[in-house]
C-alpha cells in the first residue's frame, strides 16, 4: 500500500469521560466489532477503586493491566484504528493529559443521568489547548436521565463548545425505542442485548415514511418528527471543518452496555475523524508524509518486575516510517539509539513491530534514556512541541529518612519523575525538594516505588502550597527582578525551568497584578 494510503487509513483516538461513564465498557464494543476481541468482559477495567486506596497489590495489578492495555489497536472497515486508553482516575489524570497529546481525536462519553461531570470539563480543557476534535457519546439511554436537549445545552455551556447531534433518541429508560441516525438518515430500533453484532438496521429514506408510525407507534413518531424538524432548523449543518478544528462536537445517542448505538458512532468515527495532521517542532511544521521518520514520547511505563528496571516508552509516529533496528536520533541527547525490540500494540497482545506509520504507536524497551517529551528523529534537531507538564494541584515536601540511602533516593525520584508519576520542583533556597501531582495516590505510589524499587524511604512533608506557576517575560531585567523579590518561593522544575509558587490562590492574583510584566502559566510549555 502506499505511504499517502497507509496514513490516511490511520485513526489514532482516546476515549475520555467521568469514571464510570462508561468509557470501559465503550471500548470492549469497539474492539468487539473491530474483531479483536471475541467476548464481551475480555476487556479489563484500569479502575482504581477508592476503597483500595492504599492496596498495593491493586496499584501494581493497575500498572499491569494499563501496559497492556494502553495502547489497542484494531482494524475496522478498512480503518487502523489505535485507540490510547487514557486512566479515569482523577488522580491519574496528567497521565491522560499526556496521552491526549498523542491522539488526533477524542471521543467523550457522557452519562445522560449524570450529565457532564467534573472530569470531563477538566479532560475538555487539554483537548481545547490543541483544539482536538471531539465526538460525543450520550450513554445510558436505558435509564432515566436528563431531557436530550438539556444534556445537549449543558455539553454547550460547561464544556464550551458548540454541538451537533448526529442522533435523537426515540424516549429514554424504561420506554427508549432506538435511535433515529440523522447522519446516515436510517432508524435503529433498540433491544437490549448485550452481544449482538449483527443488528439489523431499518432504513427510513424519509422521516414521513407511515413505517415509522408501525414500527415505533404513531405518538413516538410524531414526536420524533418534531424533534427531527426543530433541530435541523435550530442547529447549523454538521460541519466537516468546524469539527476538524475542534469548534463543533457531533453528539451520538446510546447504551454502551447493550451494544446501542455504538456502530452507529464508529460507522461515522471512521468517516469523519481525522487521520494523522502536520505536528510542530521547534523548527518547523512536519507533514506526516516526509520521507524521514520522526515521533515523540508521551508515556513511560515502569516494568512491573522491579529486578529488572527496564522500562517500555510509548512513542508517537509523527512522520515517514519508523523501522526496528535502524538507528534514531535520540534529539535531546543528540545520541543515535537502536530499537531493535520495538513493539506494537495489537488490541490486547504485544508484537514486534518491523514497521510503523504515522499515527501507530510504537512500545520501545528503554533503560532509562528516554523521557516523556523526547523527540526521536532521522537526523532533524527540532523537539515537538505540545507535551507540556500541567501544573499540579498536590504538594508535599520529600525528607530523606536513611542518610545511608540519599544515591537511591535521587535516581529513584528521578526515574519515577521522568514516567511522570509526578513532577519534582527544587527550591532555590536551601534546595528544598517539593513533590507536585495531580492526585493524592501519587505519594503513596511513589513512597511504596521508591522503597520496593530502589530500596529508598522517604516521608512527605505538608507543605503550605496552592499552585506551580511557569514564568516568562518579555523582559529579562523584569523576570530577573521578580525573581529576586521572590526569590523565597521561586523553585525549578526538571528542566531547569523557573516556576513561581504560590501559597494561596488570593495571593497568586495580588502577584498577579502587582507584576503585569511577568507571565503565570498551568503548563510547562507556552
Ligand atoms: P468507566 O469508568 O467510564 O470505564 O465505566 P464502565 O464502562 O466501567 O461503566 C460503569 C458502569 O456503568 C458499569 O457497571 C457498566 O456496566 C455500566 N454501564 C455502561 N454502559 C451502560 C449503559 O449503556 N446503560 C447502563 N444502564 N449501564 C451502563
Amino acid at each position: 500500500m502506499a505511504f499517502d494510503q497507509e496514513i490516511d487509513k490511520r485513526r489514532t483516538f482516546g476515549i475520555i469521560s467521568h469514571p464510570d461513564a462508561g468509557k470501559t465498557t465503550l471500548t470492549e464494543k469497539l474492539l468487539l466489532f473491530g474483531g479483536a476481541i471475541q467476548t464481551a468482559g475480555a476487556v479489563k477495567s484500569n479502575k482504581i477503586k477508592m476503597h483500595a486506596r492504599s492496596d498495593w497489590m491493586e496499584i501494581e495489578k493497575q500498572r499491569g493491566i494499563s501496559v497492556a492495555t494502553s495502547v489497542m489497536g484494531f482494524n475496522y472497515r478498512d480503518v487502523k484504528i489505535n485507540l490510547l486508553d487514557t486512566p479515569g482516575h482523577k488522580d491519574f489524570a496528567e497521565d491522560t493529559y499526556r496521552t491526549l497529546t498523542a491522539v488526533d481525536s477524542v471521543v467523550m462519553v457522557i452519562d445522560c443521568v449524570k450529565g457532564v461531570e467534573e472530569q470531563t470539563e477538566r479532560l475538555m480543557e487539554v483537548c481545547r489547548m490543541r483544539d482536538t476534535p471531539v465526538i460525543c457519546f450520550i450513554n445510558k439511554l436505558d435509564r432515566e436521565g436528563q431531557d436530550p436537549y438539556d444534556l445537549l445545552d449543558e455539553v454547550e455551556e460547561k464544556l464550551n463548545i458548540k454541538v451537533r447531534p448526529l442522533s435523537w433518541p426515540i424516549n429514554m429508560g424504561k420506554t427508549f425505542k432506538g435511535v433515529y441516525s440523522l447522519y446516515e438518515k436510517n432508524l435503529v430500533l433498540f433491544q437490549s442485548s448485550k452481544q449482538r453484532l449483527d443488528d439489523e438496521t431499518i432504513k427510513i429514506e424519509d422521516i414521513n415514511d407511515p413505517r415509522l408510525d408501525e414500527l415505533v407507534g404513531e405518538n413516538d413518531a410524531a414526536q420524533l418528527r418534531e424533534d427531527v424538524e426543530l433541530i435541523e432548523s435550530v442547529y447549523p449543518d454538521f460541519s466537516m471543518e468546524d469539527y476538524a478544528a475542534g469548534k463543533v462536537a457531533p453528539v451520538f445517542f446510546g447504551s454502551a452496555v447493550n451494544n446501542f448505538g455504538v456502530r452507529e458512532l464508529l460507522d461515522c468515527f471512521i468517516d469523519i475523524a481525522p487521520s494523522p495532521k502536520p505536528r510542530e517542532t521547534e523548527l518547523r511544521e512536519v507533514e506526516p508524509n516526509e520521507s524521514k521518520f520522526s515521533g515523540f514520547i508521551f508515556k513511560i511505563h515502569a516494568n512491573m518486575d522491579p529486578k529488572h528496571r527496564n522500562r517500555i516508552a510509548f512513542l508517537r509516529v509523527c512522520s515517514g516510517k519508523f523501522e526496528r533496528g535502524k538507528g534514531y536520533l535520540h534529539v535531546r541527547n543528540n545520541k543515535k539509539f537502536k530499537f531493535s525490540n520495538a513493539t506494537a500494540f495489537m488490541a490486547q497482545e504485544k508484537e514486534i513491530v518491523d514497521e510503523a506509520y504515522p499515527g501507530d504507536i510504537v512500545g520501545l524497551y528503554d533503560t532509562g534514556n528516554l523521557k516523556i517529551g523526547d523527540t526521536l528523529s532521522e537526523g532533524e534537531k527540532g523537539m515537538y512541541k505540545g507535551i507540556p507538564s500541567f501544573s499540579p494541584e498536590m504538594f508535599k515536601e520529600v525528607v530523606n529518612k536513611d542518610a545511608m540511602k540519599t544515591k537511591q533516593l535521587e535516581k529513584g525520584i528521578n526515574q519515577l519523575m521522568e514516567e511522570g508519576v509526578a513532577q519534582l520542583f527544587t527550591f532555590e533556597m536551601g534546595a528544598r525538594k517539593v513533590v507536585g501531582t495531580v492526585g493524592a495516590l501519587q505519594f503513596e505510589v511513589i513512597q511504596h516505588r521508591l522503597k520496593h524499587e530502589y530500596g529508598a524511604s522517604v516521608d512527605f512533608m505538608p507543605i503550605n502550597l496552592f499552585k506551580a506557576c511557569w514564568i516568562s517575560s518579555d523582559d529579562d531585567a523584569k523576570l530577573n527582578e521578580f525573581v529576586k523579590s521572590k526569590y523565597r518561593h521561586i523553585a525549578k522544575d526538571k528542566d531547569g525551568k523557573l516556576v513561581f509558587m504560590a501559597e494561596t490562590r488570593a495571593w497568586l492574583r495580588m502577584v498577579e497584578d502587582n507584576f503585569p510584566d511577568i507571565q503565570f502559566h498551568s503548563t510547562s510549555e507556552f
